[in-house]
């Protein structure tokens, strides 16, 4: 029988049923569909400035920033840089390209110069919005390849633009916009399984299915309604933030609350404030909290969710966080910046009824289908035994910037995407990461991509070879750590080294220790035996 010919597939999909998801709609016009519902309720609260601003005025100076970005040049299709803190004016900018038909390519503000430059330049940004802070980091880039900048500030910049201009621009006179839901909203930067970072497209269609899939549904409670206060501490550059706070919390109709900058004792005193019910987090803010001896002395009986996402979190500390935090369900999302992000989700957060396994990272996502490949056969495999992650559905990035090799090497011919984490799905339909396949590594939740250190680290005349890879670390969960061949005669030292990457990268990049050795193991095809060397780590054989 074809039985025997064809090879069971093991696909696993949400316990949850379809959903109608409008993802014909432009993620703007599907992030304000129910607005007449909560127009006069508050959309962004400025942590900072005790700021409030409504849905309706949000809304309506969204549609101003689009048509201040037309009156200066930005047309449809093209992109332009965010480089700044979380702030109401991230919000506006974003919603504002969306609205002119644009991409916003999102960038930590705190990485050098040159890290912002090569992103700017590979994603042809036309546009940079930031703030007084870092606009010397971008001033000769822009200068040399007659890029704008606008500045947020409300004293204006040397140079750049201001914001206001935007804000302040004629919402009738912006133009019709048709936006095709394949067109791309959304370009932050990842690098994904193998390589440097590169630029992910996620599309109108994607983000509003993405977002469904998290919040729509029959149950208006479904993770978030209306009357939730949610933290946006998380950078929304990152597309965690971005999509499962800004978006999700846009589409709902609840209140955002905007953090700058992460402080423990400011966090927990909003919180109390503003009596936050949703908080999402990654586990160092999680471990922050645990280890925090404040806490009691803060009512944070608001909280009914935690989640924590973007790295691993051990059962150990989310139980210790459930002692802290009695009346909040602690749960775990899975994300990846290519998958849209998210991939799985606490059924708890939607569910009442359910019980949460400490260490699970959720179930699969509604509208959409996970199987656990055999890495080595590609075979899928059942229940309780890892391999990796794959998924597909609509959510998923439509490829990575001019990059159809790599985005081949990701997305197969059948649609899966492969997402380099080893997992299982156990017999309630939890999913477990119990191991990463890919390069990545993870500091604090940021990415930090092998390739390009060691690529930097190569380019030292002093240096022969060298391969850079995880190391376990308490507060970060990993630091990257650089084995290192010094070329003949070299004497360089473990500190050359760290401050010569420490000079061209962000602080999460920078290299926490060296190991001098004689060779780095290699397979015939002369890539990184990475496996080898973390396995050495884990040994304690450099300790
Ligand atoms: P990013 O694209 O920056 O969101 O990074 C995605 C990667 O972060 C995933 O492929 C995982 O390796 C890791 N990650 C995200 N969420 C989790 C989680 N809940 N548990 C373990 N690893 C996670």
């Amino acid at each position: 029988s074809s039985a025997l010919l064809t090879p069971q597939e093991f696909i696993f999909r949400s316990k949850l049923p379809d959903i109608y998801i409008p993802n014909h709609l432009p993620l703007h016009s599907y992030c304000f569909e129910n607005i007449s519902e909560f127009q006069d309720r508050p959309c962004i609260i400025d942590g900072s400035t005790s700021k409030i601003y409504t849905y309706s005025e949000v809304e309506l100076t969204a549609r101003r920033v689009a048509s201040g970005l037309n009156k200066i040049g930005i047309d449809q299709g093209q992109v332009i840089m965010l480089l700044l803190q979380n702030s109401p004016e991230f919000v506006l900018a974003f919603l504002g390209a969306s609205y002119r038909g644009a991409m916003s390519t999102t960038a930590n503000p705190f990485c050098t110069p040159a890290e912002i430059a090569k992103q700017a330049a590979a994603s042809k940004a036309k546009l940079i919005i930031t703030q007084a802070e870092y606009a010397p980091k971008v001033k000769q880039y822009a200068q040399d390849n007659g890029v704008k900048v606008v500045c947020i500030d409300s004293t204006p910049v040397e140079g750049c633009l201001q914001f206001s201009e935007l804000t302040e621009a004629d919402e009738a006179e912006m133009p019709a916009v048709k936006i095709d839901p394949n067109d791309v909203v959304a370009l932050p930067y990842s690098s994904g399984t193998t390589g440097l970072p590169k630029g992910v497209m996620l599309t109108h269609k994607g983000l509003v299915t993405s977002v469904a899939q998290q919040v729509d549904g029959e149950n208006p409670n479904l993770y978030f309604c209306k009357e939730d206060v949610i933290m946006c501490v998380l950078p929304l550059f990152h597309i965690y933030s971005l999509n499962s706070i800004m978006l999700c919390g846009l589409r709902v109709g609840a209140a955002i609350l905007i953090m700058n900058k992460f402080e423990i004792s400011k966090l927990l005193e909003l919180v109390q404030k503003y009596k936050v019910t949703i908080a999402p987090f990654v586990p160092p803010i999680v471990l922050a909290i645990a280890k925090n001896g404040d806490v009691d002395k803060y009512d944070l009986s608001s909280i009914r969710t935690v989640m924590s996402g973007a790295a691993p979190m051990g059962k150990e500390l989310e139980d210790a966080v459930r002692a802290k935090l009695p009346n909040a369900k602690l749960g775990q999302g899975y994300g990846m910046t290519e998958a849209g992000p998210v991939l799985a989700m606490c059924l708890a957060f939607a569910k009442e009824s359910y019980e949460i396994k400490s260490g699970a990272c959720g179930t699969v996502v509604r509208n959409a289908e996970m199987k656990i490949v055999d890495p080595d056969t590609g075979a899928s495999l059942p229940r309780n035994q890892a391999g990796e992650i794959c998924i597909r559905g609509s959510q998923i990035m439509k490829g990575y910037l001019n990059d159809q090799e790599a985005t081949e090497r990701t997305i197969d011919k059948e649609g899966w995407l492969h997402t380099g984490d080893i997992g299982y799905i156990d017999d309630d339909d939890e999913l477990f990461i119990v191991d990463r396949l890919k390069e990545l590594i993870k500091y604090k939740g940021f990415q930090v991509a092998p390739a390009e250190l060691e690529a930097m680290l190569i380019a030292h005349p002093s240096i022969s070879d060298a391969a850079v890879v995880p190391m376990k670390d308490e507060a970060a969960g990993e630091i990257p750590v650089a084995f290192i061949v010094r070329s003949n005669g070299s004497k360089i030292s473990e500190d050359e080294i760290k401050q010569y990457i420490s000079k061209q990268v962000v602080f999460y990049k920078r290299i926490s220790k060296v190991f001098f050795t004689e060779a780095i193991p290699k397979a015939p095809s002369g890539k990184i035996l990475r496996k080898d060397l973390r396995a050495k780590l884990a040994a304690g054989v450099y300790a």
